[in-house]
Order: C-alpha cells, then structure tokens, then sequence
C-alpha cells in the first residue's frame, strides 16, 4: 500500500497552494478532488486581490501579508507552469456610495478620473485609488495544478473524502468512496463541502455568488469596485462583472435576471459596456463562515488541519494560507499568530 506524509482534501486555490508549500518542504503530498482540480469556487472567482478598505480588522495582518506575496507566488507558479495568471497592478477605482469612516486617501476628482479611467462615467459618490492588484483565478488554479504535476505532487481526481480514519486520537489516512488512503497528516481543503467530511463538524455553508463576463467592450485599465458591482478586467480584454451574495445553500444554477441586473448596474459605471457582448456567465459557492473568518489550524484530531471557509478572498489568501499552513504541520508553529482562525473556536 502507497504511503504519504500528507494528504490534501480538495484541489481548489487553497489545496493546490498548500500542496506546493509542502512539497518544497520535501514532503511527499496526495492531492484528492471529488470532480476536477479548480472547478469550483476557484474557478468562479473574478481575482481581486482587495486587500485594503473593506477587509475585517481580524483579517487585515494576513491579507496585507498575502498580497505582498503575490508577485513572487504569482512569478514562481508562472515560471513552473508555463501558465501566465495574469497578475495585474493598475489598482482599483473603489466608488463606496456611503462615504467610509475609514477612507483610504483623498477622493479623487472628476477630472482625476476622467483621465485615469475615460469610460467610467460621471460619479455622484466619492471614488478613490486603492493600491489592489488582481489575478486570473482560473489561470492561476491552472498554473498551480500544472506546476504541481511538475513537481510529481499525486493528485487523484474523481476521489470523494468521507471520513478521517484515526487510530488512538490521532488521524492515520482518509476514506474516500472507494478506497483508503494513508499519511499522517490530513488537510481539509474542501471549500464549502468542507463541513461534509466527518467526523469533526465544521461550520462551512455555501454562498452563492453570480458572475459575467463580457468581450469587445471598452478597454478598461482598473478594478472598478462600487456598491452595486464590480467590474475586473482581464490582459486578454475580457471584463468580468460579479457579484451576488445568496444564502441558498448548494444550487449553482444561473438565473438570467440576476445575470441581466448585475450586466445593467455595471453599464451605468460604465455606459459604452452597452455595445460589448456576454461572453459567459456562472455562478460559485464561497466557502461562508459564522463569523466571516477563514478556519485554518489544527482539530481536536491530532494531525487533522483544515485551511477552509475563506469565503470572499481566497484567491487573496491563498499565499500566506500555504505558508502558514505549512509552518504549523511542518514545525509545529506559525510566525503569524492564527489563534482567531483556529478550527477549535467553534467547539
Ligand atoms: C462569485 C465569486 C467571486 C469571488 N471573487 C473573489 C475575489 O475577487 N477575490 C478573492 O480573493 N476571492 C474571491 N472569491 C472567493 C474565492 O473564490 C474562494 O474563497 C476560494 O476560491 C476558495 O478556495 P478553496 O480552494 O477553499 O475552494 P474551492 O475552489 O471551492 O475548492 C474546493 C475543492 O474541494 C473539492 N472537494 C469538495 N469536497 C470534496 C471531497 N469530499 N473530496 C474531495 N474533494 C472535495 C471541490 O470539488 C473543489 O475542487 C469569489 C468567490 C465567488 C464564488
């Protein structure tokens, strides 16, 4: 029977970073995914990587950790892979309506934004400049999957993770549909069905979350962040419109009204969007939390992790997650203090 030091529960952002980390700490890593490698949260994702004004204060030390990151993340996994994940740093126009207590720096003028932005159209609410880059998250999950190929991580697709096989308090391998798998070191990476893995009960739920994406349309060089909607564009010229947040639990299905809203709501930021076409629309469930917190740490089973329940910026986390993750399985302990994120809060 083949032997691992660790297996990874998912193959999405999350699981395909973490399994990286691990292997360049010489360990050797399974990667089990139910359907296909990033085809789920990961692959719905627009990529900003918003790390500034609108992160919880819980969240702020890590997120501003990972997007300082990301352009050596996004370097080695485009150099390994050969997949471009199309790192952007042009920054994010944020029009919040409301004016925020916190605000990141002067509002910038009409004329301001008329220059650094021509289609927008004209704003009666406040706009300012964020320092947020982004990413194409299904190039990346792409790059990531290749580059673990490269690196001989095993990735068993098709595989669904039941249960945590333990011996004496402590986890000994995974039981998937159809068979057994063996490491010491078990990480739940199964984004919001991360909760369906026994026998730890974990407080994952699926939020719902429409997107689209649009082609032959005005050229956009930023991220542009209202209220009412997002609008990210791609090197490649696409431009990909999100988002909605719905509690409806595991429905992925597309409803062409809210698909037609958020199209509606971005063509008033930005009105020559009229004349571009949809390119494809979808939806994705983000992995949700009680307390809007990611769940990263040891469980109450020795050599149990999970690193799950990023809900709105995994893509964002998934950096300084691998890192951290791999520091506590790997030594035993993190540099950054993720007592707040431990799985243990809830129990
Ligand atoms: C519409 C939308 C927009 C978003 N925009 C952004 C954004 O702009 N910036 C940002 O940072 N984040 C964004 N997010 C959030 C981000 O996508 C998620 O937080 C992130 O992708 C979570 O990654 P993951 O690897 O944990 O989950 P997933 O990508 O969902 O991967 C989990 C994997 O586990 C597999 N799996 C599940 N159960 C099992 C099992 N029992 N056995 C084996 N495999 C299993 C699944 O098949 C899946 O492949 C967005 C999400 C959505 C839906």
């Amino acid at each position: 029977m083949k032997n691992w030091d660790a297996i990874i529960i998912g193959s999405g952002i999350i699981g395909l970073s973490l399994a990286r980390e691990l292997h360049k700490s010489s360990l050797k890593v399974l990667v089990l995914e139910r359907g296909q490698p990033g085809r789920e949260a990961s692959h719905a994702a627009a990529g900003m990587l918003a790390d500034g004004a609108e992160i919880p204060p819980a969240l702020r030390e890590l997120a501003t950790l990972s997007a300082r990151l990301y352009p050596e993340f996004a370097f080695e996994v485009h150099d390994e892979s050969g997949i471009n994940p199309d790192l952007r740093d042009f920054g994010t126009i944020w029009i919040p309506g409301e004016q925020p207590l916190d605000v990141p720096s002067a509002a910038l003028t009409q004329s301001q934004l008329a220059e650094i932005e021509p289609a927008l159209s004209m704003q009666r609410h406040a706009a300012y400049l964020l320092k947020e880059r982004s990413v194409d998250p299904r190039a990346l999950t792409e790059a990531l999957w290749k580059a673990a190929k490269h690196r001989e991580i095993d990735i068993s697709t098709g595989v669904e993770a039941r249960t945590i096989l333990t011996e004496n308090g402590a986890a000994t391998g995974v039981q998937a549909n159809k068979t057994e798998y063996h490491a010491k070191v078990i990480v739940n990476c199964a984004g919001a069905w991360a909760g369906e893995i026994l026998p730890c009960p974990i407080p994952v739920r699926p939020v719902k979350g429409h997107m689209l994406s649009v082609i032959d349309g005005p050229k956009l060089k930023h991220v542009i962040r209202s209220s009412e909607v997002y609008l990210v564009p791609r090197s490649d010229g696409r431009i990909v419109i999100g988002s909605t947040l719905e509690e409806v639990g595991f429905d992925k299905r597309v409803d062409a009204e809210i698909i037609q809203r958020l199209y509606r709501s971005a063509i008033e930021l930005v009105p020559e969007l009229k004349k571009a076409r949809i390119h494809e629309s979808w939806a994705g469930l983000r992995p949700g939390t009680p307390d809007d917190l990611p769940i990263l740490g040891k469980t109450e089973i020795n050599g149990y992790f999970v690193a799950s329940g990023h809900f709105r910026d995994g893509i964002l986390l998934a950096p300084v997650t691998a890192q951290i993750m791999s520091q506590l399985i790997t030594d035993g302990k993190t540099d950054l203090d993720i007592a707040a994120f431990s799985p243990q809060r809830y129990s």
